[in-house]
């Protein structure tokens, strides 16, 4: 039977992206590619061209920085304070992730946040908040990987921003400008789990007065070309598979039209189906990554049925995070429209049955 992976994370990749890097680890250049030195000339040819990818994709202006780094995203919520907080920072409280970043960020300096939807279980995006002028950045988490919601567009601040963008990167157009820093698990929308990537604006860095540890130095990472220590090989290989695949594909502004596609599609029977209903109700706020939807309160019952039923369907991955329950599918730029249409069609079968 054929699976649909609607995982959250680890997640679907393309497979082709899988395939090269399967042969990868049987013959890179006579080798295998988990026995080669991160130094050598053939590594080297991968990285680069992978930062040149990452630069040409997200139309990234000169004068910033693109590093793979280990540690996954959770190191950098310490990371980004260390580099970049010296007084106050300014964060939008949407989530776990948000939480998490904030709590780090509390042992470098004056955090504010400037909003939260904690109340009501972070269910949509808030809008109307004043951002500190006076802080050295403001931090917004632009998908809501375990709520499902997503900021789709870049905000307006008037101070830079920083971005965990680790579960929607590469699904839509970014105006890099605003941020001096984006960065993201890879293993979401780009590479199986290990690797940590970082877009960072090079002027930005060193104005922080504090001692930073040489690892968590964004500057460490600049100056050694993500090679001052060794780097997670395997997964920045995997990363330059994707990265050509999506420029094969057509870019970003292709991933963001698909995306929409797919996410139409879903939300579009969930909002039908009398069994359903979505857990985020403003349209705006919707991710198109993450989807997520319950069982409506008179059908509550049927919850383990339709997750019995899904699975006998070939559905993967689609229980929701525990702090939310019901379902949740999570639809990365690999995901095929087919994959949301066998749900779809799981959905439309059940509810015949009820
Ligand atoms: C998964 C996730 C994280 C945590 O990533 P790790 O690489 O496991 O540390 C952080 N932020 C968001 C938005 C995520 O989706």
């Amino acid at each position: 039977m054929k699976k649909h992976n609607f995982s959250a994370g680890p997640s679907i990749l393309p497979r082709e992206v899988i395939e090269n890097t399967a042969q990868a680890v049987l013959d890179f250049n006579g080798l295998s590619i988990l026995e080669i030195s991160h130094r050598s000339k053939d590594f080297q040819a991968v990285i680069d061209e992978a930062v040149a990818l990452f630069k040409e994709l997200l139309n990234i202006p000169e004068g910033y920085s693109v590093l793979f780094v280990g540690g996954g995203a959770s190191m950098q919520f310490c990371m980004v304070p260390y580099n970049f907080l010296e007084k106050k920072a300014a964060y939008l409280n949407t989530g776990v992730w948000s939480k998490k970043a904030i709590k780090e960020a509390k042992a470098f300096g004056e955090v504010v946040e400037v909003a939260s939807s904690a109340e009501t279980t972070f269910n949509y995006i808030p809008k109307e908040y004043t951002i500190p002028t006076d802080a050295d950045y403001f931090h917004v988490t632009s998908n809501n990987t375990i709520y499902g919601t997503e900021i789709r567009k870049d905000l307006d601040s008037p101070v830079p921003m920083i971005a965990d963008m680790s579960s929607d990167i590469f699904s839509r157009p970014v105006d890099i400008s605003k941020y001096i820093c984006i960065y993201g698990g890879a293993q979401k929308n780009l590479a199986p789990a290990g690797a940590t990537f970082v877009i960072v604006k090079d002027e930005a860095l060193n104005k922080v007065s504090r001692y930073i540890p040489t690892m968590l130095k964004y500057q460490t990472h600049v100056d050694g070309g993500s090679m001052f220590n060794t780097p997670p090989v395997l997964p920045i290989y995997s990363a330059l598979q994707t990265l050509r695949w999506i420029k094969k594909e057509g870019g970003v502004v292709e991933m963001q039209r698909r995306a929409k596609e797919r996410a139409d599609l879903l939300y579009g029977e969930i909002d039908r189906n009398k069994l359903f209903r979505a857990t985020i109700a403003d349209p705006e706020d919707r991710s198109y990554m993450n989807i997520c939807f319950v069982m409506n309160d008179e059908y509550k019952e049927l919850e383990a049925d339709f997750m019995k039923f899904a699975t006998e369907r070939g559905m993967v991955g689609i229980k929701g995070h525990r702090s939310v329950g019901g379902f949740r599918a999570s639809c990365y730029n690999a995901m095929p429209l087919e994959s949301v249409q066998a749900l779809v069609d799981c959905m439309q079968e059940f509810e015949k049955l009820h």
